[in-house]
C-alpha cells in the first residue's frame, strides 16, 4: 500500500475548503482546485484566519502555521491533478458536473490513484459509472461541516469500489486524525438518511402548530442531549441543502415518508436558506 503525504481536492467551497486545511493541519500537501477564482481567493483567506486563530489561541506555534499554510497550493485547472495519487472531489453537487470531473481525474491522476467524491446525496456507483474500468477506484469520503472540527468520515463502497480503495481511504482519513465508518451506496448513507426525516419532521411539527421553533429546538436539546435543535441545525446546512437531499431520498428509496415538509419548501421558495442569506428558521441578522 503506497503511502499518501500529497491530495488533491476538487472545489474550494465549504467542504474543499475545510478538507483542505484539515488534511495541511495534518502535514499533508494539498493542492485545490476551483474553476472559480473568488472561490479560490475565499478559502486562501479562511486558510490565513483559521490558522491565525489557532495561533491567538495557542493551539499553533507561529512558524507551524506559516508550514500548514506553505502546503496548500491553489490552482484553477484541473491539469493541476496530474499525477496525484489522491484526489478528493468536493465541487457542487450536481451529477453531470461530477461525472465530468470524474472522467478528467481518471486521466490526469496516477493508474492507481483513490478517486473519492465528498458528496452528500449522489449514488457512488452513479458517479463510478463515468469512468469505466476505473471504476474500482472510485468511493465515497463523506466529511462534515465544519471539517477541520468533526472527526466522522462516512466511507462509502460504492458496486465496483475495491477493498485496496477502502483500504487506502480509511488509512487517510485516519491521517488527517479522523474516524473513518464505513457504511452503503443507498441514498442518503446513514447520516443524511437518519438526520434529514428527523429535520423533516421538525418541520412539520412547526408547520402543524405543536410548538414554536424556538422549543422545538430546546426539547430536543434538553430530551435528546443534542448540541444544537433540528431546525437551528437546518438554518446552518441550508434549507435548500436539506430540502434537496429530501427530494433525492424521495426519488430513490420511494417512500412517501421522504417528501419534503411544504413549509421547508415554501421558505426555500422565498429565499430563506438559512445563515448563508442571513435567514431561515430564524432571523440571524439581528
Ligand atoms: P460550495 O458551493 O461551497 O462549493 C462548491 C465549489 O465547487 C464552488 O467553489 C464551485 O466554484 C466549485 N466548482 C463547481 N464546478 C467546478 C469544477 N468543474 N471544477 C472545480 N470546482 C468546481 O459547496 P460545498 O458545501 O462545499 O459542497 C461541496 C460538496 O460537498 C457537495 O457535493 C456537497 O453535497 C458535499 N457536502 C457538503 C456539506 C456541507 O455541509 N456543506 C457536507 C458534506 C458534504
Amino acid at each position: 500500500m503506497s503511502h499518501v503525504d500529497s491530495i488533491v481536492i476538487v472545489g474550494a467551497g465549504t467542504m474543499g475548503s475545510g478538507i483542505a486545511f484539515a488534511a495541511a493541519s495534518a502535514g499533508l500537501s494539498a493542492v485545490v482546485i476551483d474553476v472559480h477564482e473568488p472561490a479560490l481567493g475565499k478559502a486562501k483567506d479562511y486558510h490565513g484566519k483559521t490558522a491565525a486563530r489557532s495561533v491567538e489561541k495557542g493551539r499553533l506555534l507561529e512558524a507551524d502555521a506559516k508550514g500548514l499554510l506553505g502546503r496548500i497550493r491553489y490552482e484553477k485547472d484541473l491539469g493541476a491533478a496530474k499525477g496525484t495519487r489522491f484526489a478528493i472531489e468536493a465541487a457542487s453537487e450536481r451529477v453531470d458536473l461530477k461525472k465530468d470531473l470524474f472522467r478528467r481525474l481518471a486521466e490526469v491522476a496516477l493508474p492507481d490513484a483513490v478517486l473519492a467524491t465528498n458528496t452528500s446525496s449522489i449514488s457512488i456507483t452513479e458517479i463510478a459509472s463515468s469512468v469505466g474500468a476505473h471504476a474500482d477506484r472510485v468511493i465515497g469520503m463523506h466529511f462534515f461541516n465544519p471539517v477541520p472540527v468533526m472527526k466522522l468520515v462516512e466511507v462509502i463502497k460504492g458496486l465496483a469500489t475495491s477493498d485496496s480503495t477502502v483500504e487506502r481511504t480509511i488509512a487517510l482519513a485516519k491521517t488527517m486524525g479522523k474516524t473513518p465508518i464505513p457504511a452503503n451506496d443507498r441514498a442518503g448513507f446513514v447520516s443524511n438518511r437518519v438526520l434529514m426525516p428527523l429535520i423533516n419532521e421538525a418541520f412539520f411539527a412547526w408547520m402543524e402548530g405543536v410548538a414554536r421553533p424556538e422549543d422545538i429546538d430546546e426539547i430536543m436539546k434538553l430530551g435528546c442531549n443534542f448540541p444544537m435543535g433540528p431546525l437551528r441545525l437546518a438554518d446552518f446546512i441550508g434549507l435548500d441543502v436539506c430540502h434537496d437531499i429530501m427530494m433525492v431520498l424521495h426519488r430513490e428509496l420511494g417512500d412517501p415518508k421522504f417528501f419534503p415538509c411544504p413549509l421547508l419548501r415554501q421558505l426555500v421558495t422565498a429565499g430563506r436558506l438559512g445563515d448563508k442569506t442571513g435567514r431561515g428558521v430564524y432571523d440571524h441578522a439581528r
